[in-house]
């Protein structure tokens, strides 16, 4: 698991805001980013080592002054936008020539300042709360964030790279663009939106802190999308992955739980009292559903079903439920069946039978809103083993163009890692992959190559050593298909 790094980020509150309902600015980050592509977020990012280097006025002590360096450089660096003292003697020009004078590396930050004589103001920066990124994602973050004015004459603006554009948004509009699932964003985000929107009242800061998450602790109830709660869990799986991505999906009355994986007491425990948490609101959980029968999406099951006093079914794939001994699958779902929660708002899903990383895999179409839960056929993070002959590389192929060819996706959750924002994109990168290592294949076959060993080697030259057992499998699997397609009859 990745140690989180120190990052510092801004709310940029317009001049003049509505006290009531303020204006935030806030920005999308670029779909082409592997880390929350395609998500809304406030500017900010990772300290550098000059930040170490910048004197802070009224500062309390030397770590928030680092924090405090970090937050007003990246708002610089992100925005355009300078918020220190002194600053208001420049104009407009002399700020896009110092922010790119920044962005090149021409002129470090604490240089920057020192030569146009600008100090930072510990008053201009409001502490509202650190946030941890949890231990599922690839990278993580130990982020301060900070509230800021926006300078008198100063329009933030974003030059489009890492963040593909940014804009003002009331608080309240920007949450209900999140109610309505026209935007992703991640946990601390959302707090800090809900909070603004009621309004900037002497008890702001109060509020923004009385989440406990907002003092480091590990967020566990992450819901990029509402009714959506993204839960990660640890488990013994492939690397790079460490975490097995469960899924709540509920409304007001009812909860179905996906891929209850970790056979980790902590971890187990922790579901149950999400589980718990949602239960106590009035709901009920309908079933427990397996996307396919890897130990690491099924390790927990057992345990949630004892919590909650044997009585929930388990559900899955009847190809699945026959390879398993270990649980007890209670009701078959078929291909094209629907599963409906009753209450608010209706959510349906609809089970597509999608073999290939197994045989019974599911996926679970959301058609309304344009979710699919993707197992492990698609993953955010990581490679998907196709081991033969639970795996088949023809299944695999059909069931990604099956998955390709539902209309109008907006999101893929994945069995792990983080979601996707773009999935076209994703799958047709997944097929076309995949025909990209086949073609190599077929030539080293037509080279005189037999063996899956002797494959793996002039075709897997992009990996490493460690990772050339999983390689034969799929040069094996691919080999299959070959086979069935006659493509190595040939030789
Ligand atoms: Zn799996």
């Amino acid at each position: 698991m990745p140690t989180p790094k120190d990052a510092a980020a801004v709310i940029l509150l317009r001049q003049n805001t509505d006290p009531n309902n303020p204006e935030v600015y806030w920005v999308k980050r670029s779909d082409k980013l592997a880390f929350l592509g395609g998500f809304h977020a406030f500017p900010g990012g990772q300290l550098d080592e000059t930040d170490t280097e910048v004197v802070v006025q009224n500062s309390p002590n030397p770590e928030t002054s680092v924090m405090i360096s970090g937050a007003a450089r990246e708002l610089f660096e992100e925005l355009g936008v300078l918020v220190a003292r002194g600053g208001e003697h420049l104009t407009k020009g002399q700020r896009v020539s110092l922010r790119d004078d920044l962005e090149s590396g021409r002129m470090s930050w604490p240089k920057l300042l020192e030569h146009y004589e600008l100090y930072l103001d510990a008053n201009d920066f409001t502490f509202v709360g650190r946030w941890v990124t949890p231990p599922f994602s690839p990278k993580r973050f130990d982020t301060w964030f900070f509230l800021a004015n926006c300078p008198a004459k100063q329009e933030p603006n974003v030059i489009p790279g890492e963040l593909a554009s940014g804009e003002w948004v009331s608080a309240g509009d920007g949450f209900n663009r999140w109610l309505n699932a026209e935007i992703m964003a991640v946990p601390p985000t959302l707090h800090a939106l809900k909070t603004l929107s009621n309004g900037l009242t002497s008890e702001l800061v109060e509020r923004f802190l009385e989440n406990p998450q907002a003092h480091g602790q590990s967020v566990r109830r992450i819901e990029f999308r509402p009714n959506y709660i993204f839960f990660p869990v640890r488990t013994p799986t492939r690397p790079p992955a460490t975490h097995t991505n469960c899924y709540l999906v509920y409304n007001s009355k009812e909860i179905l739980i996906f891929d209850p994986g970790s056979p980790y007491e902590d971890e187990q425990q922790a579901l149950a009292e999400m589980v718990d948490e949602l239960r106590s609101e009035g709901r009920s959980v309908l079933e427990i559903i397996l996307t396919h029968l890897h130990p690491d999406h099924v390790g927990g099951v057992n345990a949630l079903k004892k919590h909650l006093d044997g009585n929930v079914p388990v559900a899955a794939h009847a190809q699945t439920a026959e390879a398993l001994s270990a649980v007890q699958i209670d009701r078959f779902i078929e291909d094209d069946n629907l599963i409906s929660l009753v209450g608010d708002p209706a959510i349906e899903l609809r089970a597509l039978h999608t073999p290939g990383h197994a045989r019974g895999h599911l996926c679970f179409h959301d058609e309304q809103r344009g979710v699919l839960l993707t197992g492990d056929n698609i993953v955010g993070l990581g490679s998907v083993l196709i081991d033969p002959p639970e795996g088949n590389m023809i299944d695999y192929l059909n069931s990604l163009e099956r998955m390709r060819s539902l209309a109008e996706l907006k999101l893929l959750l994945g069995g792990h890692g983080p979601p996707t924002t773009v999935p076209y994109r994703k799958i047709d990168e997944y097929i076309a992959h995949r025909l990209e290592r086949e073609e190599k294949i077929l030539e080293a076959v037509r080279s005189g190559l037999t063996s899956p060993e002797e494959i793996v080697k002039v075709v897997y030259t992009d990996v490493s050593p460690k990772a050339y057992a999983m390689a034969e499998r799929a040069v094996l699997a691919h080999l299959e298909k070959l086979d069935l397609e006659g493509k190595l009859k040939l030789n």
